[in-house]
C-alpha cells in the first residue's frame, strides 16, 4: 500500500476540500499557506507549540481501559484516550494554540472565530488572552440564548462576543459572519477556524495540529495495553477530533477507524446532523464536501442534542476517508447518546462530553460483538460539565 499522502498541492482530498471563496480572501489564503508552509517545519516553532501544549494545556492526556464497563458488555476491552482532560475540556485547545502562535509569527494581533456551542470560542478567547490579542467571536443569536454560561466565560476572558442575527441565527451563520469580517480586515487579522473545514489550508492545518492526539495514543497504546486497537472511534462534528486521532493511525492497516455522526431523532426523521451518512456532495465554507441540503443545494437545518455535532457539512477529508474506504461512518441517535451518557458517568466516574458520548454508544454497541482480547479505542472529546443543563432539561427536571 502507498502511504497515504492528502491534500495534494492544491488542498484536495481526491474531489474534496479545495479553496471555494471570493477573490478578496485568496491573497489572505495564500499568505496563510507560505507561513503556515514554512513554520510547519520550523524546529523553534514546533518546540514552542509542543511546550505549550505540555505546560499550558497539560498534554499527554493519558489513556484509560474503562474496565467495568468492558466486562459488563462482555467484548471487546474499550479505552479512552483522555482529551477531557484538557485545559478548557475539550481537544480544541490543540488547535486554537497552534493557530495562535502562528498568527503571532504572521504578525496578526486581532483574532476572529466563530463557535456553536461555544467551545471554540472558549478555547480561543483563552489562548488569545494567553497571548495578549484581541479576539472577536461571532456567535449566532440563538446560540447566544442558549449558550450562556459559555458568553459569560469568553467575556471573562477577554474577549468580545458578537451575536449574529441572520439566517438560523446558528454556527453556520456565524462562520459565513467571520469570513466576511475576515474580507474586510485581512491585514491585520487571524482567523482561527475550529474545525476541519474551511478552505485549504485549513483543513490540513487543523488536522496537523490535533494529530498529536493519535501519536500520543500509539505510543501509549503501545505501552499500557501491549498493542494497538482493532478500532477506534470517534465522535464527528466537523471532523476535527476524529482527525486528530484516525491520522496518524491511516497507514496501520489493520486499525478500523470508525466515525460516529449525530443520527438526532433518527436519519429517517429528517432532524439530525449525519452529512456523511445521509448529506450530498456540495460546497459549503469554502470546500467540498458532504452537506445537508435539499435538491436545489439549499442547506437545511440539522438537529442534535449536542450543539457541537449540530453542524451541517464535514471536514472535506472525511468525505474522501468515507469514499476510499479507509473509514466507515455511522450514526447515533440522541437517544443513544444520552444513555451512553449516563452509563459512562455511573459505571466510570467520567461525565463525558454530549458529543463524545456518541462515540461511547456506538462502542457500547459493537463491543459485544468482538472478542475479549480485541481493543476499542474511543477518543473521549471532551468532558460533559458544559451539558448538565441539557441533559437534566431531557431528564424533566430544572437546575
Ligand atoms: C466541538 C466538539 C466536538 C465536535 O467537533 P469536531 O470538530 O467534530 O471534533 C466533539 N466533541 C467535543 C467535546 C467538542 O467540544
Amino acid at each position: 500500500m502507498k502511504p497515504y499522502d492528502f491534500p495534494d498541492a492544491t488542498g484536495h482530498f481526491g474531489p474534496y476540500g479545495g479553496v471555494f471563496v471570493a477573490e478578496t480572501l485568496m491573497h489572505a489564503l495564500d499568505q496563510l499557506r507560505q507561513a503556515y508552509a514554512h513554520y510547519q517545519h520550523d524546529p523553534a516553532f514546533l518546540a514552542e507549540f509542543h511546550g505549550e501544549l505540555h505546560h499550558f494545556v497539560g498534554r499527554p492526556t493519558p489513556v484509560y481501559h474503562a474496565r467495568r464497563w468492558s466486562e459488563e458488555l462482555g467484548g471487546a476491552q474499550i479505552w479512552f484516550k483522555r482529551e477531557d482532560l484538557n485545559h478548557t475540556g475539550a481537544h480544541k485547545i490543540n488547535n486554537s494554540l497552534g493557530q495562535a502562535l502562528l498568527a503571532r509569527r504572521m504578525g496578526k494581533k486581532r483574532i476572529i472565530a466563530e463557535t456553536g456551542a461555544g467551545q471554540h470560542g472558549v478555547a480561543t478567547a483563552t489562548v488569545c488572552a494567553r497571548y495578549g490579542m484581541e479576539c472577536i467571536v461571532y456567535m449566532g443569536s440563538e446560540d447566544v440564548k442558549r449558550q450562556a454560561p459559555n458568553v459569560y466565560r469568553m467575556k471573562l476572558l477577554g474577549a468580545t462576543v458578537v451575536p449574529v442575527e441572520s439566517g438560523s441565527k446558528t454556527l453556520k451563520d456565524a462562520l459565513n459572519e467571520a469570513l466576511r469580517d475576515w474580507v474586510t480586515n485581512v491585514e491585520d487579522t487571524f482567523y482561527i477556524i475550529g474545525t476541519v473545514a474551511g478552505p485549504h489550508p485549513y483543513p490540513m492545518m487543523v488536522r496537523n495540529f490535533h494529530c498529536v492526539i493519535g501519536e500520543e495514543s500509539i505510543e501509549q497504546m503501545q505501552k499500557y495495553a501491549g498493542k494497538q486497537p482493532d478500532y477506534v472511534l470517534a465522535c464527528v462534528g466537523g471532523g476535527s477530533n476524529a482527525l486528530g486521532i484516525f491520522y496518524p493511525y491511516i497507514d496501520y492497516e489493520n486499525v478500523k477507524l470508525v466515525g460516529v455522526e449525530a443520527a438526532g431523532h433518527g436519519i429517517a426523521s429528517g432532524q439530525h446532523a449525519a452529512s456523511l451518512s445521509a448529506g450530498q456532495v456540495g460546497v459549503l465554507h469554502g470546500n467540498r464536501t458532504y452537506v445537508i441540503q435539499n435538491e436545489d443545494g439549499q442547506v437545511q437545518e440539522t438537529h442534535s442534542v449536542s450543539a457541537g455535532l449540530d453542524y451541517p457539512g464535514v471536514g472535506p477529508e472525511h468525505a474522501w476517508l468515507k469514499d476510499s474506504g479507509r473509514a466507515t461512518y455511522v450514526g447515533v441517535t440522541d437517544e443513544q447518546a444520552l444513555a451512553a451518557f449516563h452509563h459512562c458517568c455511573r459505571v466510570e466516574g467520567i461525565i463525558p462530553a454530549l458529543e463524545t458520548a456518541h462515540a461511547l454508544a456506538h462502542a457500547a454497541q459493537l463491543a459485544p460483538t468482538l472478542a475479549k482480547d480485541q481493543i476499542i479505542l474511543v477518543n473521549l472529546s471532551g468532558r460533559g460539565d458544559k451539558d448538565i443543563n441539557t441533559v437534566a432539561t431531557q431528564a424533566g427536571m430544572q437546575l
